[in-house]
C-alpha cells in the first residue's frame, strides 16, 4: 500500500467505520473515502481530510459503483442495519436486507479492477445458536458455524454474505477477508436508542440512576447470561492484521474474556461509585445464553489476539458515555 492509495470505508458514519477512518488517517493514509446512509450530523466521527459521502444508500448498486470510482486499493464494508439484541430480534427483515449492501459492494469492488483487499465485517451471530444455550458455553471455534443455525435474521445475513465473499475470491480472484466480530464497544459508539450493546446500555443506565437518584437499574434477563466484549482499539488492530494476512476463511475477532452481565454491572457500579438495586426483566430480548470467542486460530495465524482487559476498557468508555449523557441533558445535540 502507498500512503495515497484510495481506501473506501462503507459504513464510515458508524461506530467501527468511523474509528477505522481515524485509524488509517492516524497512520498517514491520505486518500480515504467514508460513506454512509446517514446525514453527516449523525456520524459518530467526521475526520478532517477524509472524503465523507453522506446520504448514500449502499443497498443500491449504482451507489456502490459510484463510491468505488477512482481506483480503490482497499474496500472495507462495515455498513449494515444492525444493533443490539433489542434491535436485531425485532427487525429481522431489515437486518437481512443488508445482504444487498455486501452484494453490490462486492460487485463494485470486483469491477473496479484495482481492489487488492476487500474486508467484510461478519459477526458471532453467524454461529449455530444451538451451541450457545449454556452460560458456561465452550468458546466458539470457527468451524462451529456449521451445520448452520445462525441467529435468525441478522446472523443468516452474515453467514450468507461470508459465503459470497468466499466465492468472489474463488471465482473472480477478489482478495476478500472476513472477521467475525464478537461484541465491540468503546467511545464514539451507540449508547442509547435501542441499538446499543450491553456495556454501553449498562453504563447509560447506571449514569441515569446516579443522576436521577433512582437507586435502581433494569437488567435484561437474569443477568447470568455470558458474553465477551472487545474494545474498539483491539478491533481496529485486528481488522488491519486480518485484512493484510493470508487468512482466507472467516476468523473470530473478539475478546476471550468471558463475563456475565451481572459482573459487568458490578464493574460499571464501581466506576460510578454507586450500588444499585437490580430489577431483572425476564421477558426482555436476551439473545443466546452464553457466547465466547475461541482465539486459538487467530493466535496461531497472527501471534496476537484482542487483549485489553475489560476493566481498563470500561474505564475508557464510561466517561465518554457520561459526557454524552450530560451534554444531551444540557440541550446539546449528541449522536446516540
Ligand atoms: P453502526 O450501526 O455504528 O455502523 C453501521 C453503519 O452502517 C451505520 O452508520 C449505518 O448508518 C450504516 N448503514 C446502514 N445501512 C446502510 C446503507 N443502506 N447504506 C449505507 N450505510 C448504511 O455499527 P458498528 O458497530 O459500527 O458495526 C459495523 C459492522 O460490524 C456491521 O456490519 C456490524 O454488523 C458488524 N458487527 C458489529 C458488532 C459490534 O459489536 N459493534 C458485532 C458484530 C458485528
Amino acid at each position: 500500500m502507498q500512503k495515497d492509495d484510495l481506501i473506501v470505508i462503507a459504513g464510515g458514519g458508524g461506530f467501527i467505520g468511523g474509528a477505522l477512518a481515524r485509524y488509517f488517517k492516524d497512520r498517514g493514509f491520505t486518500n480515504l473515502r467514508a460513506v454512509d446512509i446517514k446525514p453527516v450530523d449523525r456520524w459518530y466521527q467526521t475526520i478532517e481530510g477524509v472524503d465523507n459521502v453522506p446520504n448514500c444508500d449502499l443497498r443500491l448498486r449504482e451507489n456502490c459503483y459510484r463510491i468505488c470510482e477512482g481506483r480503490p486499493a482497499e474496500v472495507y464494508n462495515l455498513a449494515a442495519d444492525m444493533g443490539g439484541m433489542g434491535f436485531i430480534e425485532l427487525n429481522k427483515a431489515a437486518c437481512m436486507i443488508s445482504v444487498l449492501i455486501n452484494t453490490h459492494m462486492l460487485l463494485a469492488a470486483k469491477d473496479a479492477g484495482t481492489v487488492e483487499r476487500y474486508f467484510y465485517s461478519s459477526s458471532a451471530c453467524a454461529y449455530n445458536t444451538r451451541m450457545q444455550q449454556d452460560p458456561d458455553v465452550t468458546a466458539l471455534k470457527e468451524e462451529d458455524a456449521y451445520p448452520a443455525m445462525a441467529e435468525d435474521g441478522y446472523g443468516w445475513e452474515k453467514l450468507f454474505s461470508e459465503r459470497m465473499c468466499r466465492h468472489f475470491r474463488e471465482d473472480f480472484g477478489l482478495e476478500t477477508r472476513v472477521a467475525r466480530f464478537h461484541n465491540v464497544y468503546g467511545p464514539n459508539g451507540t449508547w442509547d436508542g435501542g441499538r446499543e450493546k450491553a456495556p454501553a446500555a449498562i453504563s447509560r443506565k447506571v449514569i441515569q440512576a446516579k443522576d436521577t437518584g433512582s437507586g435502581e437499574i433494569e437488567i435484561w434477563g437474569d443477568g447470568e447470561q455470558t458474553r465477551s466484549f472487545m474494545y474498539i482499539d483491539d478491533c481496529l488492530n485486528g481488522i488491519d492484521r486480518i485484512t493484510h494476512s493470508e487468512i482466507l476463511e472467516p476468523i473470530n475477532l473478539g475478546s476471550a474474556e468471558l463475563v456475565t452481565i451481572n459482573r459487568l454491572v458490578d464493574i460499571v457500579e464501581q466506576l460510578a461509585g454507586v450500588k444499585l438495586k437490580r430489577n431483572y426483566k425476564l421477558d426482555a430480548p436476551k439473545g443466546v445464553r452464553g457466547r465466547n470467542s475461541d482465539n486459538t486460530k487467530i493466535r496461531q495465524y497472527l501471534g496476537w489476539e484482542p487483549d485489553l482487559p475489560r476493566f481498563k476498557a470500561m474505564k475508557r468508555t464510561y466517561p465518554w458515555i457520561e459526557e454524552q449523557y450530560f451534554a444531551r441533558k444540557a440541550g446539546k445535540v449528541t449522536v446516540t
